[in-house]
């Protein structure tokens, strides 16, 4: 059993969420806006944060960020629908994952499943490391290294890397991909993703023979671990 934390000030999402999530034997707390959210996420002991983004008093991205000041509690944001911008904010800020409202339950059930899991399998993990596969990413060093070999990677694949890694066993889309690579302002092809997926490929997977990222053909890309 897991013990979750609902922020959503819209009471009847709030509710339906958590007669789901106790039907499913977690146990739930609840807060309908972001300052009374925050003093529970910081004072109570939560296996995950379901954090709204849009929450009278204190908004769910400064929610987040203060969170992370002081716990690594899993979270997972609720996003407006295309608010690509949130959602790399929120992975920024530290989120595990998001999903867009509105949303199938079966979808965050689905997520909140990963999530759970990525926390116990992480658990022992040092901070800022990502290791898949016999691939280390380090975010302090900024460094990618393959069975202890570094890997020259350039900025923007790095980055690329780091997004796909952080959210493993998650497809993101190429509109997603290529904000966090260019930046929001970029006005391109999204197609620019597929050649620095091949640049990623030939660095990695070909050159150490392994299959670290999956295309998911009509969506976008993924890097999945053999965990889930
Ligand atoms: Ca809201």
């Amino acid at each position: 059993m897991s013990k979750l934390l609902i922020v959503e000030d819209e009471e009847k999402i709030a509710r339906f969420v958590e007669l789901e999530l106790v039907h499913e034997g977690n146990e739930v707390d609840k807060a309908f806006d972001g300052r009374t959210g925050l003093d529970k996420a910081l004072t109570g002991d939560y296996d995950l944060i379901l954090l709204d983004v849009m929450l009278p008093g204190l908004n769910g991205m400064e929610v987040l960020r203060r969170l992370r000041q002081e716990k690594e509690t899993p979270v997972i944001m609720l996003t407006a629908r295309d608010a690509v911008m949130d959602k790399v904010s929120g992975l920024d800020a530290g989120a595990d994952d998001y999903i867009t409202k509105p949303f199938a339950i079966e979808e965050l059930l689905a997520r909140i499943r990963v999530a759970l899991k990525k926390r116990i399998h992480t658990s022992t993990k040092v901070s800022n490391k990502i290791f898949i596969k016999n691939v280390l990413l380090d975010e302090d060093r900024h460094e990618v290294s393959v069975n202890g070999e570094l890997i020259d990677l350039t900025n923007r694949e790095f980055m690329l890397l780091q997004t796909l890694m952080k959210n493993k066993n998650i497809v993101l889309d190429r509109e997603t991909l290529l904000n966090t690579v260019c930046g929001y302002d970029y006005i391109g092809e999204t197609n620019i993703i597929d050649v620095y997926i091949r640049y990623l490929r030939t660095k990695i997977d070909d050159r150490y023979n392994i299959k670290l990222i999956q295309t998911i053909r009509g969506v976008g890309y993924a890097i999945k671990d053999d965990l889930s």
